[in-house]
C-alpha cells in the first residue's frame, strides 16, 4: 500500500468510498481473547463517529471472555445524515483484519469478504502466499509482523493492526485514530500511549499489499452463516445430549499467543515438574525402561497447549524453551498424546 492522505469525503452526506450495497462500509476484526480486538475496535470506531462525523457502530462478540477463545468485532461506518438501525454481526465486510494467523485453521476467516475488499494478516507470510493458503480469487491482501511489532515495542498486536486497518480505510484519518488511541489509553495506561502510539505508526508502514482485481459480477466470498443444530420442533426431549463431546478431541491452537514451549531431549532429565504445572496435560511419557529411567518425556502434544509456557518457568534444566511460533511448526513437532484418536481421524 503507498502512503497516502486520507480521501477527502464530506462526512455528513457522502457515501464512503467501497461501502457495500447497504450504504456501510463494514470492517471486521477476527481474533482470540487477549490480543485486544474489542479495544481496537472501539478505537476506530470513535475515531470515525465522535472525531470525523460519520455515523456508526461497534460491538463484540465473544464466547466465555476467557484468553484464548475466539473473538470478532464489527465496526459499521456510514454518512452522518444516515441511521444505523442495525446491529447484527457484519457478514459482507469490506475489510477483515485476522490478528492470530492460526484462526485461518479453524474457519473461513475471510468470509463473506467483498470481491474487492481487503483482508489484513497478522503474518510473516507473503501476500501471496496467503491469497493461495486462504484460498482468495479477487482483492487486496495485506500482511504485517503484528506480532514481531509488538514484542520489539512491549506492547500487544491490537495496536499495529488499528495502524494497518487504517491504512485499508481511505477515509480514516490516521493522525485522528491516533488521537482515539491516545484518549482511549491515556486513562488508565498513561504509561503505555507512546509506546501504542509507535506501533501504530509501525503498522501503518510497515504493511505491505498485493492486489488482485475483481472479475466483472464476482460475488465475492460466500458468507458463512451458523446455523442451530436443533429448533423448537426437532430439539431432543429433555434436552438430553445426543452428540457427546470429550476434551481430547478439542485442538487449543488458537489459544496460544504466538509462542510455544519448544522441548530439547537432550537436556531433559525426565524429572516430570514440567508435567506437574501444565494445566492441560500436553506432555507424552514413555513408559520403556531399556536401562533408562522407567519414564521418560518424548515430547508435547501441541493440540493441547495453550502457550502459558508455566513450563519453561519451571523446567530446571532449560529442556524447555520459549519459541516464536510459526505456522505448520506445532504440527511438525508434536507427538499424539492420544495416537489412536489420530489414527480414526485419519491424521496419522
Ligand atoms: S521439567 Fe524439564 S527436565 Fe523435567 S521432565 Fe520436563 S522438560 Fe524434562
Ligand atoms: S505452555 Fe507448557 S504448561 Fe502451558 S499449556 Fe503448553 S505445555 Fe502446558
Amino acid at each position: 500500500m503507498s502512503t497516502r492522505a486520507p480521501t477527502p469525503v464530506d462526512t455528513r452526506t457522502d457515501p464512503l468510498p467501497g461501502s457495500g450495497d447497504d450504504g456501510f462500509f463494514g470492517i471486521r476484526l477476527e481474533s482470540i481473547g487477549g490480543l485486544g480486538a474489542h479495544l481496537a475496535g472501539k478505537i476506530l470506531a470513535e475515531a470515525g463517529v465522535l472525531r470525523q462525523g460519520f455515523n456508526g457502530a461497534h460491538f463484540s462478540s465473544y464466547g466465555s471472555e476467557k484468553k484464548g477463545t475466539p473473538v470478532k468485532s464489527f465496526v459499521r461506518f456510514c454518512p452522518g445524515d444516515r441511521e444505523v438501525r442495525t446491529s447484527s454481526p457484519i457478514e459482507r465486510p469490506q475489510v477483515v483484519a485476522v490478528f492470530h494467523e492460526a484462526l485461518t485453521h479453524s474457519f473461513d476467516v475471510a468470509a463473506g469478504l467483498t470481491a474487492s475488499g481487503t483482508l489484513i494478516m497478522n503474518t510473516r507470510s507473503a501476500p501471496e502466499q496467503v491469497r493461495e493458503a486462504l484460498g482468495l480469487r479477487s482483492g487486496t491482501v495485506a500482511v504485517l509482523d503484528a506480532l514481531g511489532i509488538a514484542i520489539e515495542e512491549k506492547t500487544r498486536v491490537n495496536t499495529a493492526m488499528l495502524g494497518a486497518v487504517a491504512r485499508a480505510c481511505p477515509f480514516l484519518d490516521p493522525a485522528v485514530v491516533k488521537e482515539s488511541i491516545r484518549a482511549s489509553f491515556s486513562a488508565r495506561y498513561a504509561h503505555l500511549v507512546e509506546a501504542n502510539l509507535r506501533t501504530f505508526d509501525r503498522g501503518y508502514r510497515e504493511v505491505r499489499s498485493r492486489t488482485w482485481p475483481a472479475e466483472p459480477g464476482d460475488p465475492g466470498r460466500p458468507v458463512q452463516r451458523t446455523a442451530p443444530a436443533f429448533g423448537y420442533l426437532d430439539a431432543p426431549i429433555g434436552g438430553a445430549i445426543l452428540d457427546v463431546g470429550n476434551s481430547i478431541v478439542k485442538n487449543l491452537s488458537t489459544s496460544r499467543q504466538g509462542f510455544l514451549p519448544a522441548f530439547d531431549p537432550d537436556a531433559c532429565t525426565h524429572c516430570g515438574i514440567c508435567d506437574i504445572v501444565c494445566p492441560d496435560l500436553c506432555f507424552v511419557w514413555s513408559d520403556e525402561g531399556d536401562g533408562q529411567p522407567a519414564v521418560r518425556l518424548l515430547g508435547i502434544d501441541y493440540n493441547y497447549c495453550k502457550g502459558c509456557l508455566k513450563c519453561v518457568d519451571a523446567c530446571p534444566t532449560g529442556a524447555l524453551a520459549e519459541l516464536r511460533e510459526e505456522d505448520g511448526w506445532a504440527e511438525a513437532h508434536r507427538v499424539p498424546l492420544f495416537a489412536w484418536l489420530d489414527r480414526e481421524r485419519g491424521d496419522a
